[in-house]
């Protein structure tokens, strides 16, 4: 599985709908200072359903929005979408091709989808558990992490074994049905 597609539309300093399309092996984003870089890494979290504004380094949710510039009006939504290859069947879902989205607009919820269908948040996370891809997994290292890794608890070290071990999802249907 690999992340083959990012497309950004109003999505931060993103005003127009732009798309990366990325091929398997190593991919570098270069440019200057401020010229969006950590934006596309935000969008990448975003989508996966970070709920934090913070961790998107911004105040709240609704920061994500192009907020306008000189000559160019604010935007009322958002919206970011990811292809990732699933020819191997990583992910539990009948197809070669996986399409997330979410969008917000100024004055609502998000709303997300998996190949064009509107599902929970829930849905999303349940997709990717045990991939190693999600807002939390270790398929984006920000800066500074690799020390909190290292210096984290045994605890919070057994998670990311955890998730690499691909137990994760037997342990939250445990805990489900445990509930019942
Ligand atoms: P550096 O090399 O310094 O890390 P970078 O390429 O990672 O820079 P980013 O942090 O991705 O840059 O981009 C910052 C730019 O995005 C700033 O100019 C900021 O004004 C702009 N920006 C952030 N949020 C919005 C928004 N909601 N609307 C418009 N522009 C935004
Ligand atoms: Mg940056």
């Amino acid at each position: 599985m690999y992340l083959k597609k990012i497309e950004l539309n109003g999505f931060k300093s993103f005003a127009n709908k732009t798309e990366f399309l990325i091929n398997p092996g190593i991919t570098a984003i270069v440019g200057p200072n401020g010229s969006g870089k950590s934006n596309i890494i935000d969008a990448i979290r975003w989508v996966l359903g970070e709920q934090s504004a913070k961790a998107l380094r911004g105040s709240k949710m609704e920061d994500v929005i192009f907020a306008g510039s000189e000559g160019r009006k604010q935007k009322n939504y958002a919206e970011v979408s990811l292809v990732f290859d699933n020819s191997q069947g990583k992910l539990a879902i009948d197809y070669s091709e996986v399409n997330i989205i979410r969008r917000i607009f100024r004055d609502g919820e998000s709303e997300y989808y998996i190949n064009k269908t509107p599902c929970r948040l829930k849905d999303i996370h349940e997709l990717f558990m045990d991939t190693g891809v999600g807002k939390e997994a270790y398929s984006i290292i920000s800066q500074g992490q690799v020390e909190d890794i290292l210096n984290s608890r045994p605890e919070e070290k057994r998670i990311i074994f955890e998730e690499a071990a691909g137990i994760v999802k037997y342990k939250n249907k445990k805990k489900e049905s445990l509930k019942k």
